[in-house]
């Protein structure tokens, strides 16, 4: 029988809900095995129950004032040691910035084999197979994650549905102590900046409206700021309007900049270049609005608005407003 782990990553307060999926997924493969869920920080203890609701059978609690904050080198020696506490073979975490870092350290800890970035994973027998988006996005590739000791595997945000919280579902609570000395520490973050409050990060939205360079100008960029707010979505942009200096690189999608995969895409004056699809193209449902009907997001578009975006696009946000949002 299987027992799985899930780094359950939080800022603020809120546990994120890439750690929710991962806990969905892992819920999923464990069959009647045990799912453990990791909190790691300072004065965390109150967000283990909620990792219950949505499907942690058991929850470790590492409080540690010194890791009130991520740190590179001494959260994933807590992490690797919890993870041989919870006698986990599989390791899944959600494939944030964080996430990504983390995995990696704790992959060269123990000697573990990681998959990277996955959209969907399943057992098949003991192998533990995943698939991921190769080829700038072109091609799926099957990855079987060999590994001694545990398999490590991070998995993309909206790739999986978090379960809905049960509020009658309890897990096992317990403390594990943190053994770390200086070394352990020597670095770690001492101040995260938002670039700007209360944002919603791409890489995690449920829904992303992205402007190109067909919007002409960052003067005209409120346009699509309108439609993300009605949709309660978040921004992002090709690069051609990052590189044009009109909005920050922290929005970018695709190969050089992040890889979002959300229920809904909005691509609005954006050609559709096989760099800006390898970031955009697992999305569940992607709306294309481009005034050349050769443009090749079309391609991969569900939907289809041949036009020009400064007819549609504010059309689009009356008529979603006029229904009450998203
Ligand atoms: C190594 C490398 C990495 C790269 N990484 C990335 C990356 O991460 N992300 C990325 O996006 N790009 C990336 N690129 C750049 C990529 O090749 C394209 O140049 C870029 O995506 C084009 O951006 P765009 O679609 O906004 O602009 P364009 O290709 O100029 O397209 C603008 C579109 O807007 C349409 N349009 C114009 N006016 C209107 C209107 N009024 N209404 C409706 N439609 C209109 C046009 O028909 C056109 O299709 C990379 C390139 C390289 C070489």
């Amino acid at each position: 029988m299987n027992k799985l782990f899930v780094y359950a990553e939080h800022r603020e307060g809120i546990v994120k809900r890439a750690s929710l999926e991962a806990i969905a997924a892992a819920r999923d493969m464990a069959g009647d095995g045990e799912v453990t869920a990791l909190l790691v920080g300072s004065g965390v203890d109150e967000l283990a129950a909620g990792l219950g609701h949505h499907g942690a059978d058991r929850v470790l609690v590492a409080n540690d004032e010194r890791l009130g904050r991520y740190s590179p080198t001494a959260t994933p020696k807590v992490v690797a040691e919890a993870i041989g506490v919870a006698g986990a073979s599989i390791y899944i975490c959600g494939a944030t910035a964080q996430g990504k870092d983390l995995s990696a350290r704790v992959a060269a800890r123990l000697d573990a084999g990681l998959a990277s970035d996955v959209t969907a994973l399943r057992l098949d027998g003991d192998d533990l197979l995943c698939e991921k988006p190769v080829m700038s996005g072109k091609a799926i590739g099957t990855v079987k994650v060999a590994s001694d000791t545990v398999r490590l595997v991070t998995l993309r945000p909206n790739s999986v549905p978090a379960l809905e919280a049960d509020s009658n579902r309890s897990c096992a609570v317990e403390s594990i102590a943190t053994d770390l000395d200086d070394s352990d520490l020597h670095s770690i973050v001492t101040e995260a900046v938002r670039s700007e409050g209360g944002k919603i990060d791409v890489s995690e939205a449920d829904i992303v409206v992205s402007g190109g360079r067909g919007i002409t100008g960052p003067e005209h960029w409120a346009v699509l700021e309108d439609l993300a707010d009605a949709l309660g979505a978040a921004v992002g942009a090709s690069r051609a309007v990052v590189d044009a200096g009109w909005v920050p690189h922290d929005i970018q999608v695709g190969q050089t900049g992040k890889v979002v995969s959300p229920g809904l895409y909005v691509a609005a004056g954006i050609s559709g270049a096989i760099q800006h699809l390898a970031g955009m193209n697992s999305s569940k449902c992607i709306v294309a609005i481009n005034k050349d009907p050769e443009a090749p997001i079309f391609k991969v578009a569900d939907y289809g608005v041949v036009g020009d975006l400064f007819e549609v696009v504010p059309a689009l946000t009356e008529a979603i407003r006029e229904l009450g949002g998203a």
